[in-house]
């Protein structure tokens, strides 16, 4: 975990409520809020958004389509949600516990219902009335769709690839703009032999580039890791980057702070293809890979960038967003 959640969940716990400004100064996120770009819930990280901010992620997505367009992608679409069973045996809870958000529902008879309303009336916690529901928010867009092929049989030794979008849930409260708790991840998945992925991943970050210059963005590729959690995590996140396991695509968005990962470039080796087997036609385990979109912090990158009114953008920008 990079730097942001931390100083964001500092200034949430500090005194003044939750949306109380650790800076005199107005940050990114006031603008975009007088604005009505961002439509603030009482909850750090957890926005409405406008019809404007709304028409840019859509430019996004078709300019995304656009550069997908011969990768021959299978459409999959999920709501932002998934069995217990899937995402026990997705391990997540292994790596990012500090990030999983469950579903909980009241599930009793009428006296239960009693002590529940009695709680509310008291202002105490009622949480603990409630149940799980066997529905887990999903983490990461392309999590959904492993079951989903492994459950299909063997893949053919081309593999293929999969086009996946999803609001994914995160629990990290920030005060940065860019670090949401339920935010867009589109993402092109590869799944197939080893070689296959590390093509689709190298011609991916290309394309990424591409992307960002198109839409006159300020840009830099680099190693990365994933916030695995605590002592052990460390180790498994180094391990991440010697491997050069993860790319991000980073462009400056919050004021004075280091730039933010907008596209991410992933190799997961055989990790999901062992843990779901997901098998290939000569027996072996598939790999798999994926590009993930941030659309959020696109859009943010591109109105920080841009200015905040897309009528007065760079017409090639525009034009790139589908004429916006
Ligand atoms: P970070 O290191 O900043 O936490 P990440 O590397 O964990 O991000 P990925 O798991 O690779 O992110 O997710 C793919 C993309 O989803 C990221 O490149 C980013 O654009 C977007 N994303 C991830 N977390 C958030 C968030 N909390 N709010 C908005 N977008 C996010
Ligand atoms: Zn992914």
């Amino acid at each position: 975990m990079d730097a942001h959640a931390f100083r964001g969940a500092e200034a949430i716990g500090g005194a003044g409520g939750l949306f109380a400004r650790a800076r005199a100064q107005p940050t990114y996120l006031d603008a975009l809020l007088s604005a009505g770009l961002l439509i603030e819930s009482g909850v750090p990280g957890l926005y409405g958004r406008s019809a404007v901010f709304e028409a840019i992620g859509d430019g996004l997505n078709a300019a995304i389509t656009r550069l997908g367009a011969d990768q021959e992608a299978e459409v999959l679409r999920f709501p932002p949600a998934m069995g217990l069973a899937d995402f026990e045996t997705s391990e997540y809870l292994k790596s990012f516990p500090q990030l999983a958000g469950t579903v909980h529902s009241f599930c009793g008879d009428e006296r239960a219902h009693r002590r529940l309303l009695a709680r509310l009336e008291d202002r105490q916690d009622w949480t603990d009335q409630q149940a799980p529901t066997g529905v887990v928010l999903t983490p990461a867009a392309c999590y959904p769709i492993y079951p989903v092929i492994a459950r299909r049989g063997p893949l053919p030794m081309t593999g293929k690839v999969v086009d996946v979008l999803s609001y994914c849930y995160r629990h990290e409260p920030s005060l940065e703009p860019t670090r949401m708790q339920l935010f867009r991840q589109r993402e092109y998945v590869c799944l197939g032999p080893p070689a296959r992925i590390l093509a689709f991943r190298q011609v991916w970050m290309e394309r990424g580039l591409q992307l960002a210059t198109a839409l006159q963005l300020p840009m830099e590729l680099d190693v990365a890791n994933d916030p695995f959690f605590g002592r052990g995590g460390k180790i498994v996140a180094d391990s991440q980057r010697e491997q050069k396991l993860k790319f991000e695509l980073l462009i400056p968005v919050n004021d004075g702070e280091p730039p933010t990962a907008c596209m991410s470039f992933n190799y997961h080796m055989d990790h999901f293809g062992a843990l779901w087997r997901i098998g290939l036609a000569d027996g072996g385990t598939a790999h798999t890979g994926c590009v993930g979109f941030g659309i959020e912090r696109l859009v943010l990158a591109l109105l920080r960038h841009h200015g905040l009114d897309p009528a007065r953008w760079p017409q090639p920008v525009r034009e790139t967003l589908g004429g916006l």
